[in-house]
């Protein structure tokens, strides 16, 4: 976590041309110092009630509707599951386990996929992969519950 002093919330905003609140800083304060959890809205409000309680779960999910409209965050979609909110926007992919929801990023080299889906005529926006599995803690409990 040392990268954390140089890190900051206020010119990514202003890059984006937000508004700079109180509020909007706590959100991607919270969002960077959860590392690679891939939060739910849920799970940043829950987290940034202990510093901010009078934070509505409302402002939480708007600052995060505008986050996503300016494109420095990206949502990750999981059927009827709640959305998970990743702050890495630089291209990448996913590791997840299965057993207890971890998800890391991984990078991959390009894949040329244009092939496949001009075949459907398809109009694509984005694409990525998810590498399902066991993560290495849990695999490290099975061992031990293995002995
Ligand atoms: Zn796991
Ligand atoms: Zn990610």
């Amino acid at each position: 976590m040392h990268m954390q002093e140089e890190w900051d919330a206020t010119p990514i905003l202003k890059a984006a041309e937000l508004r700079v609140t109180p509020q909007r800083v706590a959100i991607l304060e919270t969002m960077k110092q959860m590392g690679q959890v891939h939060p739910t809205a849920e799970e940043i409000y829950s987290h940034l009630k202990n510093h901010f309680p009078a934070i509505s779960f409302a402002t939480v999910y708007n600052a995060l509707k505008s986050f996503l409209d300016a494109d420095i965050i990206h949502e990750l979609r999981y059927g009827d599951k709640a959305s998970r909110y990743d702050l890495n926007t630089v291209n990448h992919h996913h590791l997840i386990c299965d057993r207890c929801g971890m998800m890391m990023d991984v990078y991959l080299p390009e894949i040329d996929i244009s092939a496949a889906v001009q075949e459907h005529h398809f109009d694509m926006r984005s694409y990525h992969i998810e590498v399902r599995g066991l993560c290495k803690n849990c695999r490290d409990l099975d061992v031990r519950k293995a002995d």
